[in-house]
């Protein structure tokens, strides 16, 4: 669960980023954050991070307060919140099994859980016959994969997808959405930030339009207009 009560961003150069936003997203949601360049879209994903501290309002994360939280509680909500990248931040010249057990080391697990539990991912994206594979060896779309694979391996509660088709053909991005589809039926939420108009139409979803940081639109199975 998401929620945002009259949030407002002011960055340090005086940049209003958001703007008294509210929306709330039930557990189970898939949900699509489009608007254009500029309207705050990466500024949401990042207050959901903490990497950047809201000015007012408040941010619920699974209940919890995050704004309230103390910096060594900040690894716990980064552990709810899988990331997926346009650019898929995947760590070269390295294996697929490796790029995705990396997560788990860094949160601590042993070498029993991540035995048992990246296969488990890997097979989820359909890349157990590339576990072995350097990411060198791999296509954008499967690329694409072994990062969803990374973002679920800690078994988060949401996956933020930050334009996470941008980088792909169109073909290939129907792929990933078939692979995120697949992945919020198994009861993960999903918030995608995206301009790809071609997508959400094909595949209308929840819709939440911002534009200068305030929310436009909020429609179950909205249609987006390149113009907005
Ligand atoms: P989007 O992701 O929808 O393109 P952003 O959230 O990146 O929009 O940006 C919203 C507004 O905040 C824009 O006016 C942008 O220039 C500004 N902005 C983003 N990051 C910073 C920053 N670190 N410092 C100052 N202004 C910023």
């Amino acid at each position: 669960m998401i929620e945002f009560i009259d949030v407002t961003l002011t960055y340090p150069n005086g940049t209003k980023a958001l703007d008294g936003l509210s929306f709330k997203i039930e557990r189970g949601e898939f949900v699509y954050l489009t608007g254009r360049s500029g309207a705050g879209k990466s500024s949401i994903m990042k207050l959901l991070m903490r990497e950047e501290n809201l000015t007012s309002g408040q941010i619920f994360v699974d209940s919890v307060e995050i704004s309230g939280l103390a910096r060594r509680e900040i690894p716990y909500l980064r552990r709810s919140l899988g990331m997926v990248y346009q650019d898929f931040k995947l760590l070269p010249k390295t294996t697929v099994f490796d790029n995705v057990a990396f997560a788990m080391q860094v949160v601590g697990a042993g070498g029993k859980a991540i035995r048992k539990r990246v296969p488990e991912v890997l097979d989820q994206v359909r890349l157990s016959n590339k576990a072995r594979c350097d990411i060198s060896e791999l296509s954008g779309g499967e690329q694409q994969r072994v990062s969803i694979a990374r973002a679920l391996v800690n078994r988060p509660t949401v996956i933020l997808a930050d334009e996470p088709t941008g980088n792909l053909d169109r073909i290939v991005a129907m792929d990933i959405m078939d692979t995120l589809e697949s992945i919020n039926k198994s009861g993960t939420t999903i918030l995608m930030a995206t301009h790809a108009a071609e997508i959400v139409n094909a595949r209308p979803k929840r819709l939440l339009v911002v534009d200068d940081g305030k929310l436009t639109r909020d429609e179950e199975g909205g249609l987006y207009n390149l113009d907005e």
